[in-house]
């Protein structure tokens, strides 16, 4: 990516994304943005980053240090909102750039939250229970400073969960003194969770890949699907997808590419991951290259599994109608155009992926109010959040003559800056 911009001094030049992925597409809607992109420079460099050494005793008696970090990208709109993520991939630049997406996420569903993001570079497959469980609460206590249920309130992310989410309540809650079930969100229903908000993501997923296929006339039912990512996002989505009458021809994990013409029994290969860890071994499906999945042909194509994915050379290659962005950043700039020139529709993941954090959101007033909605209440108002919200970004991208993801950001960095204006410069 050609940086027009000075880097910051804390990042390396030599390895720009993916924030550099994120700061060109805040400079795609800069001549958008009217008299508001006099304020542009605000959402090119975080309010706040912490780092912090994460310490701890291992089951063998010896001493491991790990990075650990939150980056609270933008709080104009309220308090920090954003996962955590545990992989050995994790920097300060990836957790910045997911910080920046969250910022620009959750001023496009209209939801009251700043960006923020947190991570940890660990592969957390490497440690056992109990070691990840003094790895959360050391990373948890670390950060203490600076989250909180008025401040900034994660939730999980790649290689977190809900007892990821449970551990950090905990500790958190026992520093301050009471139960603070508000700081985080994607907790177990015990402990203040909400329903649907495991599935929530996935859920979102399919909501905007049916409202985009209602617009470009590609129906669901009898749709082949194609899924990267057979996660918390990936797997759920599939499912719902499924359910609903597609066919879910392919799938990708991290260990296993396979493909069936005829469908992929779903609910089988989620047992088949819940026993064994990963697709590697299902025998519903063929194992095929990876060159053959990005070609396979289909009618909705999800990556849902990590950023940088569809890269120029696989949006040439990429034969669908549409993209849903599960995953955060899956597809890079020059990809994007590609698939624009082809007339390859992509659901951002600003707008696609952003079921997670909406639910996220109606937990953390559940939990302010200690009042509980059924889950047919939850569904009910992700699915007006999330239609409304589509249908805006739509209107915008169809007035504008922009892509969807222009669109989106728009509206959303019209949103932050008009509350960066309004609330003016300290001092
Ligand atoms: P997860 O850890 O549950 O699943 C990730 C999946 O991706 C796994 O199946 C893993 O095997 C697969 N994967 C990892 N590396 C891969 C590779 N190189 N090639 C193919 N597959 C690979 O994570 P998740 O929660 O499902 O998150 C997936 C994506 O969705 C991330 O980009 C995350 O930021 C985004 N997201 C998650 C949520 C949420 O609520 N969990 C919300 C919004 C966005």
């Amino acid at each position: 990516m050609a940086a027009t911009h000075e880097t910051l001094s804390y990042l390396d030049p030599a390895r720009p994304e993916p924030w550099a992925s994120f700061i060109e597409q805040i400079d795609r809607v800069a001549p958008h943005l009217g008299h508001l992109s006099h304020w542009i420079e605000t959402l090119k460099r975080p309010k706040r980053i912490l780092i912090v050494d994460v310490p701890i005793v291992r089951d063998d008696g010896s001493i491991a240090h790990f990075e650990g970090y939150r980056v609270q990208h933008n709080l104009s709109r309220g308090p920090g909102k954003g996962g955590v993520r545990f992989h050995p991939a994790v920097s300060l630049n990836e957790v910045m750039a997911l910080s920046g997406w969250m910022t620009v996420k959750n001023a496009a569903l209209g939801l009251p939250y700043g960006g923020a993001k947190g991570g940890i570079r660990i592969d957390p497959r490497q440690f056992s229970r109990a070691e990840l469980e003094r790895i959360t609460r050391r990373y948890t206590s670390e950060i203490g400073i600076v989250i909180g249920p008025d401040k900034d309130i994660p939730a999980p992310d790649v290689g977190t969960s809900e007892q990821t989410m449970a551990w950090m309540m905990d500790t958190y809650s026992v520093n301050v003194g009471h139960t603070a079930s508000g700081v985080v969100t994607g907790k177990p229903i015990a402990l203040g969770g909400s329903l649907g908000r495991q599935e929530a993501t996935g859920r979102g997923v399919f909501i905007a890949a049916r409202e985009a296929g209602l617009r470009m006339d590609v129906p669901i039912a009898g749709a082949r699907v194609v899924v990267q990512g057979f996660g918390n996002v990936g797997g759920v989505a599939a499912r719902i997808f499924r359910e609903n009458g597609a066919k879910v021809v392919a799938l990708q994990d991290a260990e296993a590419t396979l493909a069936n013409p005829d469908g992929i029994d779903i609910p089988a290969a989620l047992a088949h991951v819940a026993a064994h860890g990963s697709l590697a071994g299902y025998e519903g499906a063929q194992a095929i290259g990876e060159d053959e999945f990005w070609h396979l042909e289909c009618e909705y194509f999800v990556p849902a599994a990590l950023e940088g994915q569809l890269t120029p050379a696989r949006a040439h290659g990429l034969r669908t109608r549409i993209v849903v962005e599960g995953a955060n950043g899956p597809t890079t700039p020059a990809a994007d155009d590609i698939l624009r020139d082809r007339f390859i529709l992509v659901v951002p993941d600003v707008l696609a992926n952003a079921g997670g954090v909406t639910v996220s959101y109606f937990e953390w007033v559940q939990d302010f109010s200690s009042f509980f909605w059924t889950e047919e209440e939850i569904n009910a108002r992700l699915e007006g959040i999330m239609v409304k919200a589509f249908g805006a970004i739509w209107h915008t991208a169809q007035e504008r003559r922009v892509s969807i993801r222009t669109a989106a950001f728009i509206i959303a960095c019209q949103r932050v800056l008009a509350a960066r204006e309004q609330r003016g410069l300290y001092p």
